[in-house]
């Protein structure tokens, strides 16, 4: 903690006449008190005037003077300074006439008095100083967020509502919102020191880009901006015009070390008043419409189209009544079936989840597991997910029906440490083995921290649960990588399924990805057939397992029984 200055010089006042008495008061407070400013006075006036003027902390009086008398002083001092410490310095033995107010009353008769009066004094200074140093540090905390400078959370809800407030009806605001790249270079990670640099720079490039606004660290990654720098009087080619000049000045090349790196600071906005009212909401509003523009790849052109601003509300609304769709079974499942290319035969199901939300209707999954990331409902979901894939188990197995089931898992439910054990009770609770579980994991969850993820996969594999590598083909995964993870089962990517056969050398990469599948000991599994031709070229490469809508689109248990049933009949 940083120390508190208490270079706050004391004042003390000496409300007496001018000659010995007054001098050998004086001599006592500077021996006892150096450094201390020290003033006189002997006049109503002046003394109401040095009060104002120089707000001493103690003052130490006279109660002998017939033309100030102490009841005076004190009912001065009462109106313009209340909170003053008063010394009366009296000749008289007897005290109790000494108004209420006085800190000490010194006898002249008791030498050691002032002293023990003024020492007092002097504390109650000390203690005071100390607060008003301890307050302001907190206050500093409370609003700046100390590695940016800019304000906090509560102090740009603070500033916004106040200017809010006071905002003249035609004046445009804007409030960006700024998303700083979540990880930089490996070079830049692997050195704090450099890395800290980078972000001041960051910060700095923010600062001078948005001069005269109002800049707030909202989070890790996130920078909001109370703005003026758009006039929304203007035509949307001038304001557009505008924002992208602010988005090629953040993302002016930065120097860091001896090499330049593109910042990558992406940019959303909110209107105050149009798009949300509150501080905070206008925050969130412009942070889903930057990320809808990143997610989408869109064009920066997108900030002003409404389309973009109707969805960051329907996100909004999303997010808002997720917790009750939860709880109040809004959700439900459907399965997929997965073949066995070699047998024919159905052997495993894939659990999708929907939402069928009151107003919006049918929402797909793409749409809401990543608004339960964000929002922290995902183990909520996932625990929902979980329950009813295990009691659609028992039901498909009471019929006689001996499949597995997939369940997809998102990051925030493999980086729970409790997941295992959670899954390993709900499986009992509900009496389905482990092997009837399948765990799909997409590539961009695994490389997200490989450790953990190989520690978790391990985990749940001595479980007796089969893992499944979901969406290859999409992201990063190296081959490295993919080595190393405990992965039973590869899903290949839809969009490769599709390629493979449009180029032979895309049909070549798919039947590489097989062969490796196949050489590290993996089900090679492919994802998204919809045609027999996709199908049977699948086969003919030796792919082992297939699911699509060639075989079926994602079902309702009941329906699901109803086909299963058939195909039994069929055989
Ligand atoms: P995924 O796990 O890769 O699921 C496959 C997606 O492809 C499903 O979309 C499915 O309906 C669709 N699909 C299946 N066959 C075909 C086909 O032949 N052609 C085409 N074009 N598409 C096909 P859906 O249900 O919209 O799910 C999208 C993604 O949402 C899933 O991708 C999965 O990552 C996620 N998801 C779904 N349910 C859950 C869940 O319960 N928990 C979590 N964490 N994620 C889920
Ligand atoms: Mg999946
Ligand atoms: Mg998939």
């Amino acid at each position: 903690m940083t120390s508190i200055s208490l270079a706050n010089t004391p004042c003390i006042l000496i409300v007496h006449p001018q000659g010995l008495g007054q001098l050998t008061i004086h001599s006592e407070v500077l021996a006892l008190w150096p450094g201390a400013k020290v003033l006189f006075t002997h006049e109503a006036d002046e003394l109401q005037q040095i009060l104002v003027t120089y707000k001493p902390d103690t003052l130490i009086c006279a109660d002998t003077m017939s033309e100030l008398p102490l009841a005076q002083v004190l009912n001065i001092v009462h109106h313009v300074l209340p909170k003053t410490d008063v010394i009366a310095w009296s000749n008289q033995a007897q005290t109790e006439t000494i108004p209420i107010g006085v800190l000490g009353v010194v006898c002249a008769q008791k030498p050691g008095d002032l002293e023990k009066h003024l020492l007092q004094a002097q504390q109650r200074h000390h203690i005071r100083t100390q607060l008003r140093a301890l307050l302001k540090q907190s206050i500093q905390a409370m609003f700046f967020e100390p590695l940016s400078g800019f304000l906090t959370r509560d102090g740009f809800i603070q500033v916004c509502q106040q200017v809010f407030e006071h905002l003249e009806p035609n004046k445009q605001l804007t409030v960006f919102v700024l998303r700083l790249p979540k990880q930089f270079s490996i070079q830049l990670e692997r050195d704090p020191r450099v890395k800290r640099n980078t972000l001041d720079k960051l910060f700095q490039r923010i600062r001078q880009t948005f001069a005269h606004d109002t800049l707030c660290k909202w989070s890790d990654q996130l920078v909001a901006v109370l703005s003026d720098q758009l006039d929304w009087q203007q035509d949307q080619d001038s304001i557009l015009a505008s924002i992208m000049a602010l988005h090629a000045q953040l993302n002016l090349p930065l120097m860091t070390g001896a090499f330049p790196i593109r910042p990558e600071i992406s940019i959303g906005l909110a209107r105050p008043g149009q798009d949300a009212q509150h501080p905070a909401e206008l925050v969130t509003h412009g942070q889903w419409v930057g990320q809808l523009l990143e997610r989408h790849n869109l064009r920066i052109e997108s900030i002003l189209h409404e389309e973009t601003h109707a969805l960051a509300k329907r996100r909004k609304k999303i997010e808002l009544s997720l917790a009750h769709g939860i709880e109040h079974n809004e959700l439900h499942l459907e399965f997929q079936m997965v073949e066995n290319l070699q047998t024919q035969q159905v052997e495993s199901l894939e659990a999708l989840v929907r939402w069928n939300h009151p107003d919006l209707g049918r929402i797909m999954p793409d749409e809401f597991i990543g608004v339960a990331e964000d929002s922290g409902l995902m183990n909520a979901l996932g625990t929902w997910v979980l329950n009813h894939t295990c009691m659609a188990l028992r039901q498909l197995h009471h019929k006689g029906f001996a499949l597995r089931c997939a369940v997809n898992c998102s990051p925030g439910q493999l980086n729970n440490p409790e997941f295992t054990r959670f899954l390993a009770n709900t499986l009992r609770h509900h009496n389905i083995q482990p092997e009837c579980i399948e765990l799909e994991i997409t590539e961009s969850t695994a490389m997200q921290d490989i450790d953990a993820t190989c520690r978790v996969l391990r985990e749940l594999q001595e479980l007796g649960c089969k893992i499944a590598l979901d969406d290859f083909g999409t992201g990063f995964a190296s081959i490295n990588c993919l080595r190393e993870l405990p992965v039973n089962i590869l899903k290949i990517d839809k969009g490769l399924v599709v390629d493979c056969l449009e180029t032979p050398q895309h049909h070549c990469i798919v039947k590489a990805i097989i062969d490796l599948a196949h050489a590290l000991g993996m089900t090679s599994h492919a994802e998204g057939i919809e045609t027999d031709e996709q199908r049977q070229t699948l086969a003919s490469m030796g792919c082992q397992r297939a699911q699509g809508y060639w075989l079926n689109q994602p079902l309702h248990l009941a329906l699901l029984m109803e086909q299963l049933e058939q195909r039994q009949t069929k055989h």
